[in-house]
């Protein structure tokens, strides 16, 4: 039984996208009908295959954006000169079909028996892996109280804008634009660094249980700047999407 399901993890299968949501200029969420679906948790991922008319084929992971229960949803920024990104956010309509395979990834999950308190911090689409573990915590009525440092460059660029700007029980969002910030801006403007997190972070003692993705240099300086301010180690798990940011 264990088996069988482990198999149809790793075998490609064809999803069909049943829509395509503008986020931002460069984002869009891909929701999809994925026959069989075995259910996923908070945190994982998929990998996704395009394939092109000369058989050459191309393979990129991204984080399932939807919580567990929900149809999978991705959500993809565009790089403008990368491979696959530019296809999934600029060519995919409603009714084609992506190859895809997953769930996929153990570590970076979380459920509420894991408890908390959570530390969720995202660097630009860093942030979708933990919206799903918002809404996850959200749908199972978990009271685990949640503080969310999200960087974006820009306002225009924040992802989820409007759902994270609704009001949450025991849910922090706290943001950061650090390159640009329109009048009357409140929130902080200015890169994630040890000083920031000492100001938004949950102290040390609480013992959080922190979650961290976004480009390969944030996750790396971001993780590092919280060990050294006490964290423990093996409760800071790290996601890296790649590329050197600039968030
Ligand atoms: C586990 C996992 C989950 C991921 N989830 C998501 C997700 O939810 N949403 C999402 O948009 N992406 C996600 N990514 C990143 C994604 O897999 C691709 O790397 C990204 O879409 C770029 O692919 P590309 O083919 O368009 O660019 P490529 O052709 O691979 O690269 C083009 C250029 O961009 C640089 N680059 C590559 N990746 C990044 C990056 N992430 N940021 C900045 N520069 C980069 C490269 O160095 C290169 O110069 C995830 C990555 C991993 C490993």
């Amino acid at each position: 039984m264990a088996g069988t399901a482990v198999r149809r993890r790793l075998t490609w299968q064809v999803a069909k996208v049943t829509a395509v949501t503008v986020e931002t200029a460069s984002v869009r969420t891909i929701t999809l009908d994925v026959p069989g679906w075995p259910g996923h948790q908070a945190g994982q991922h998929v990998d996704i295959r395009l394939t092109d008319e000369d058989g050459y084929v191309a393979e990129r992971s991204y984080s399932i954006a939807s919580a567990p229960g929900e149809p999978v949803a991705l959500t993809v920024e565009r790089l403008d000169d990368g491979e696959v990104s530019p296809y999934l956010t600029d060519e995919l309509r409603a009714g084609d079909d992506l190859e895809l395979r997953g769930p996929i990834g153990g570590y970076f999950v979380w459920e509420p028996d894991d408890g908390g308190p959570l530390l969720l911090l995202a660097g630009g689409s860093g942030v979708v892996p933990l919206r799903s573990i918002l809404r996850h915590r959200e749908r199972t009525g978990s009271t685990v109280p949640v503080r969310l440092l999200y960087s974006s460059r820009t306002l225009n660029d924040v992802i989820y804008r409007n759902e994270l700007d609704i009001p949450t029980a025991g849910v922090e969002v706290i943001q950061t634009l650090t390159r640009h910030q329109p009048p009357g801006w409140a929130g902080y403007a200015r890169r994630v660094d040890a000083a920031l997190l000492a100001e938004v972070a949950w102290p040390a003692a609480a013992m959080p249980l922190t979650y961290v993705c976004g480009p390969t240099s944030f996750v790396e300086a971001v993780s590092q700047d919280l060990v050294q301010s006490g964290y423990r180690p093996e409760r800071v798990k790290t996601e890296r999407f790649g590329g050197t940011g600039g968030t």
